[in-house]
């Protein structure tokens, strides 16, 4: 009876790290951070699916570029679509997807950046089971987005 404070505590703390540094709870712990506001749901119909912007930066004279963030529910995308002075996605969570026309679909996880080059069609969203959120970074100087057909469903399962 006498050593099992000695054999407890010990056990005891080894546990604990133990708990502290499973991969799975950080991953978990990280996935519900959020980094930036999930914002308001788009109403627009340049999006198949559920999706969320927040503004975070306007373009104005000395910074020619807008920057939103976009939270893509799973199986939620844009339509196709090209930016007259390109764009920068900087993937903050989750799992999604990126096609340029005539190439094939690249998946993006936390941490992928993608430079979409200016007018080239494309489309972006979340992958079939996961969410995704982006950072996309908008030339603004040489006009709107151009928004084009929507991404089938065959497109997007390809
Ligand atoms: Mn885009």
């Amino acid at each position: 009876m006498k050593y099992s404070l000695t054999y407890i505590l010990p056990l005891a703390l080894v546990f604990f790290t133990a708990c502290n540094s499973d991969p799975k709870k950080e991953e978990s712990n990280q996935h519900s951070v959020l980094v930036f506001p999930q914002g308001e749901k788009i109403t627009n119909t340049n999006f198949t699916g559920t999706a969320y912007l927040q503004m975070l930066v306007d373009a104005d004279s000395l910074n020619s570029v807008s920057v939103g963030n976009v939270t893509f529910e799973p199986g939620a995308r844009t339509k196709w679509h090209s930016h007259p002075a390109g764009q920068i996605l900087l993937v903050t969570d989750g799992v999604g997807y990126y096609q340029e026309k005539g190439q094939s679909k690249r998946t993006l996880r936390k941490g992928d950046t993608v430079k979409c080059p200016p007018n080239v069609p494309h489309w972006h969203g979340a992958s079939v089971d996961i969410a995704f959120v982006q950072v996309a970074i908008t030339g603004r100087e040489k006009g709107e987005t151009v928004w084009l057909e929507e991404v089938t469903d065959e497109e997007y399962n390809r």
